[in-house]
């Protein structure tokens, strides 16, 4: 018979995650059913991640770190101070040396160079007359970007002409350290995303096809189509970084394709928006296989399933029945509020058959209040 006394539960091993936005909480929702339960720091109130664990406000690091030994982060650019701030018995990955780096545009650069992996032409930019020799030198359109606090596209200016010099300079000259780099008239944007182990186990997923609108990323295609060439090309710069790093978790790199081969744009020290296909689309997702990495656990397949797109939901929410009505879609609502711009949720198309996506792609766009750039 069976006797509840005498069976013992597995403890619930505890992961404590720096940020509690929409990838806190999908990182959580695939750390539930291997028994880990997540706690979150945040300075925001109202976090999508807070539906999956305790919110824990800056104020209080303490309450926090508690007991817990092993960190990670959603976002690249906590501060390096909250990160010192741990006990020196706790660990965090990725590493600390792969925040530092990846938190400016122009470490990130100089480590792309390091490597061999080949960017973007650019220049330091730190007074008006760098960002005039940078347009001579680079010639124009560039763009300029600082080179930290960055994301979504924001913390850009596209210097078209010479005109555009001194209000670009106005724009962002008070925002620290910037970078101005050539303008790429690429064909396509491509990721790669990958997940290394602490045994230096690397697993790799198919790569995806990046479509942005206005600076923010629209959708993403996966498998890339016609990516046979390039494929091993972008998996040996990421191998490159990761081992340059030494690094644990999922790291993702973003990529130009230019007739000329794959230029780096930008690496994420996290799971990434362009690998939210990989929770149905894959064997393992993004944010099984990061928790897995860093809990010292082994790493699960990578394996495309099926072919599928991923679409965001941006601005304002469609409506929920709406998108349940489609055959094979995946709604995810980061249950966030409404406002331009800003990211509360996507939704993954994964028909049985791939041929099925053109269609169903097309059944979706009047659904989507903003779906520009799908049209
Ligand atoms: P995200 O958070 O979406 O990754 P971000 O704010 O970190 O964006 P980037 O990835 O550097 O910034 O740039 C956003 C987009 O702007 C790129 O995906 C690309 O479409 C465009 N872009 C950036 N740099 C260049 C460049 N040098 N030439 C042409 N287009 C560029
Ligand atoms: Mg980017």
């Amino acid at each position: 018979m069976f006797n509840p006394v005498s069976c013992t539960a597995m403890a619930p091993l505890q992961l404590g995650i720096f940020g509690a936005g929409q990838l806190g909480r999908m990182l959580a929702q695939a750390a539930l059913p291997l028994g880990i339960r997540c706690v979150f720091l945040d300075a925001v109130n109202q976090s999508p991640a807070a539906a999956l664990g305790p919110v824990f406000s800056p104020d209080d690091m303490h309450a926090f770190v508690g007991q817990r030994r092993l960190f990670t982060l959603e976002f690249e650019n906590i501060p390096l101070s909250s990160i010192d701030a741990l006990p020196e018995a706790a660990t965090i990955f990725p590493p600390r040396a792969a925040l530092a780096i990846t938190q400016n545009r122009l470490l990130e650069k100089s480590t792309f160079d390091a490597l061999n992996i080949p960017v973007a032409p650019y220049r330091a930019v730190h007074c008006l007359t760098d960002l005039q020799n940078a347009a001579d030198q680079l010639g124009l359109p560039m763009v300029l970007k600082t080179a930290t606090g960055g994301y979504d596209g924001k913390g850009q200016y596209v210097v078209k002409t010479a005109h555009d010099i001194a209000r670009a300079w106005e724009t962002l000259g008070t925002h620290g350290p910037l970078i101005a780099e050539g303008f790429i008239h690429f064909e396509r944007e491509v990721s790669v995303i990958a997940v290394r182990a602490q045994t230096g186990d690397i697993r790799y997923w198919e790569l995806a096809q990046n479509h942005h609108h206005q600076g923010i990323l629209s959708h993403s295609v996966v498998p890339a189509p016609n990516i046979e060439t390039l494929t091993p090309i972008a998996q040996q710069y990421m191998q490159q970084l990761l081992e340059h790093l030494n690094y644990v978790g999922v790291l993702t790199l973003e990529l130009f394709v230019t007739p000329e081969g794959l230029l780096a744009n930008e690496m994420a020290p996290r799971v990434h928006n362009s690998g939210h296909w990989t929770i149905e689309g894959a064997v393992c997702s993004q944010f099984e296989n990061h928790i897995r990495a860093v809990m010292g656990l082994p790493l699960g397949e990578t394996d495309l399933i099926k072919p599928c797109v991923m679409v965001n939901i941006i601005g304002q929410y469609p409506k929920r029945e709406d998108i349940l009505a489609l055959p094979a879609a995946h709604l995810h609502d980061y249950e966030k509020e409404e406002r331009p711009g800003r990211k509360l949720g996507h939704i993954t198309l994964m028909p049985p058959k791939s041929e099925e996506l053109p269609a169903l792609i097309k059944q979706l766009i009047p659904l989507l209040p903003d779906a520009l750039a799908l049209k």
